[in-house]
């Protein structure tokens, strides 16, 4: 060990906290180097070894192995998201394909699988508890659909893709990145801001000064700026132009075009498949789904894609319809929907993002997360302002459960910055466990929040503190995980239930209760009126039918994209042809067109995956019910079998039977068909 490496030695920190103000990007490599060969070293053991195959001495080991490169690996990849340098980037670079061969070496090590085979072979007889019966189950398909059973020439073939997949993939996310800090919209008069909200201004302005023009305003591609902007902003000319440089992201010819490189890892990922003996590559993804097939998630996307654009004509004509009274041009064009609608949102019920985001403070928001989470779960999360993380805007807390015990550390990173990625997204620093001895989670939920100027509070709107929900709900998921395996801890489950504990978690942001309690003016501090919320429940179904297009188009398209037998697709073409063959309204753009789809090429997990979401939403939507079913958003034994069967379960249950334990019954489609307002024949919003 290399002792004046902060990564290798023991990190005597307050819970175990990475030693953040240590960590230099120069630490990295020759980490990674020592952790690769230890982890070699541990497999080594396990498979070399004379003893017969046993659960503890190979399932067990092989569970337990890869602690040192876990925890540099966890930092690693949450640094580079949350708090990158063009030094970490280059380390990336350089480490993505060797922790992919890495990986790809163990999972087609011959002698490892043949124990794991063997053991699996006669899995009936160990007599084995059902944790580690599922794990034993898990690890198995693991190694399967790793290629574990291939020919030694397939297996090399196999890993070289995978190897090379994993440098695509780290290219294509970071020209995205690239594109996204390398453009902005200045603007540099009073006429350029008109329609544009205090708020709106101001975190313009903040972004103006980041980016060293204190006098100037900028509208950046991160979301929560350009979106805002493309709502309240009277300059058609300037809509325009914004929109088209964020839909054109990757997609610009030179160094940073994601077009070749998508070609390339769709060619790749045929090929695996075809390995592996699949049809196409949707298949292979299948196969470790709840859905199961592809056929199962087009049944599900067809239900919702007709009505969905059926609907959308319907808003499509109300915005043409305001358009007109205005005297404004009545064609509809995709810069001015969120613009026009609005208007109409105003109109119909007089709610708009400035009236609600006096109510929603984020601190307040933040609050109302915790308090839910303490009284559906008891949890509690207390505030450590000494300990410090990788950026002075990111919290550290210590989460306590029923009993006042410590159960794990979240940490919160709630602001855009030019050194994260955009997005929102969950991630861990440590898994829980209790095969060593109680290993506590470390959680990390990661916003882009404009932040407020100096002095300022920052206010969201009701999509940030949605997405704010959200996060804290896989959060939870990481946080109230009580497993025996690391392998099967928190959110380590099947990609289609990954997102239940996620949206199920942003309805009681909604909850008129919770609202009351928490939405508080950030002058006055009276709470939300009755009235608006009130009208914010019924605005929810407004735009539904664009929102429900904006999603399902991007899973219709991934799925075509995943399921095509041809041997290489022009992504540009492709998405093109498919939006036509599927009737996309010319109105409306895919959420994330292809050249700029993190979720599809900037790892696999969610490749032919994208309908995950909907898929989840059947399941929490159905979910949310029981408890208005019981008549109480906190019935305490809904929630305790919510907590025990999903929160708390991470993969120990197969995903349908862990509904079923929760609700009793399989999940009906019905409930989110009717949430999006898509169940009725004819509707007004
Ligand atoms: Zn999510």
């Amino acid at each position: 060990m290399t002792p004046n490496n902060p990564l290798l030695v023991e990190w005597k920190t307050p819970y175990g906290l990475p030693p953040f103000g240590e960590v230099r990007a120069g630490h990295f490599v020759p980490a990674f180097d020592v952790a690769l060969a230890q982890h070699n070293t541990e497999i080594e053991r396990i498979a070399a070894q004379s003893q017969a195959p046993s659960f503890d001495n190979t399932i067990a080991a092989f569970d337990a192995g890869g602690r040192l490169l876990a925890r540099i690996g966890h930092l690693f990849h949450n640094l580079c998201s949350s708090e990158t340098s063009p030094e970490l980037q280059a380390v990336e670079r350089a480490m993505a394909p060797r922790l992919a061969a890495h990986h790809s070496a163990i999972y087609l090590n011959d002698r490892l699988f043949g124990r794991v085979d063997e053991l699996h072979a006669r899995r009936e007889s160990l007599g084995l508890a059902p944790e580690a019966q599922r794990l034993l189950e898990r690890v198995h398909l693991d190694f399967v659909l790793a290629g574990a059973r291939l020919s030694a020439a397939d297996k090399q073939r196999f890993a070289a893709i995978v190897e090379r997949l994993a440098e695509l993939q780290t290219a294509f996310s970071q020209n995205v990145l690239h594109d996204e800090s390398n453009w902005a919209l200045w603007l540099t008069e009073e006429r350029d801001l008109a329609g544009l909200p205090p708020f709106v201004r101001m975190s313009a302005r903040q972004a103006a000064q980041q980016r060293g023009r204190p006098d100037a305003w900028a509208i950046t591609l991160s979301r929560s700026l350009v979106v805002p902007f493309l709502i309240f902003s009277d300059r058609r000319d300037l809509r325009e132009q914004a929109f088209t440089a964020w839909m054109s992201r990757g997609e610009h010819a030179g160094e940073h075009d994601n077009r070749p490189i998508a070609r390339e890892i769709l060619a790749l990922r045929r090929e695996q498949a075809s390995l592996m003996g699949y049809g196409t590559y949707a298949d292979y993804a299948l196969v470790d789904r709840m859905a199961e097939t592809p056929a199962a998630v087009a049944r599900l996307l067809e239900q919702v894609w007709t009505p969905a654009k059926k609907r959308a004509a319907e808003e499509r004509d109300a915005l043409a319809a305001l358009a007109a009274s205005r005297g404004e041009p009545t064609s509809i064009e995709p810069w001015d929907w969120r613009y026009y609608a609005e208007k109409v949102r105003q109109v119909r019920y007089a709610v708009d993002d400035a009236a609600v985001k006096p109510y929603f403070a984020l601190e307040r928001i933040v609050d109302a997360a915790f308090d839910c989470a303490q009284r559906l779960f008891g949890l509690t999360f207390i505030l450590r302002p000494e300990i410090a993380a990788y950026h002075p805007d990111v919290k550290v807390y210590e989460v306590r459960g029923r009993g006042d015990h410590v159960i794990g550390v979240f940490l919160h990173d709630n602001f855009a910055r030019p050194t994260k990625r955009g997005g929102a997204w969950m991630s861990s620093y440590r898994l829980q466990s209790r095969i060593a001895g109680d290993v506590l989670p470390i959680i990390v939920n990661n916003n882009n929040f404009a932040k407020g100027a100096p002095g300022e509070p920052t206010l969201l709107s009701l999509d940030d503190a949605l997405t704010l929900f959200h996060e804290f709900g896989h959060g939870l998921h990481g946080l109230l995980s009580q497993v025996t395996f690391e392998s099967l801890s928190g959110t380590q489950v099947l990609r289609d239930f990954v997102e239940l504990p996620s949206q199920i978690f942003e309805n009681w942001l909604l909850e008129p209760d919770v609202l009351r309690r928490h939405a508080r003016h950030v002058e006055t501090g009276a709470p939300m009126p009755d009235e608006l919320i009130a009208r914010l429940e019924q605005a929810r179904r407004f735009n539904q039918g664009f929102e429900t297009v904006e999603y399902t188009a991007c899973a219709l398209v991934d799925m075509a994209l995943h399921a095509s037998a041809a041997e290489d697709i022009d992504i540009t073409e492709f998405e093109r042809e498919e939006l036509k063959r599927l009737g996309m309204p010319r109105e409306i753009v895919m959420r994330h067109r292809l050249p700029h789809f993190l979720h599809l090429f900037a790892s696999s997990g969610y490749a032919a995956g994208y309908y995950v979401y909907m898929w989840a939403e059947v399941l929490d939507a159905d979910g949310y019910n029981a408890f208005l079913e019981a008549g109480n958003p906190f019935d305490p034994a809904v929630a305790e079998r919510l907590q025990r069967y999903v929160y708390s379960a991470g993969n120990t249950l197969e995903p349908s039977a862990a509904f079923r334990a929760f609700r009793g019954r399989d999940p009906k489609v019905e409930p989110m068909l009717s949430k999006r307002g898509l169940a009725e024949t004819s509707a007004s919003a």
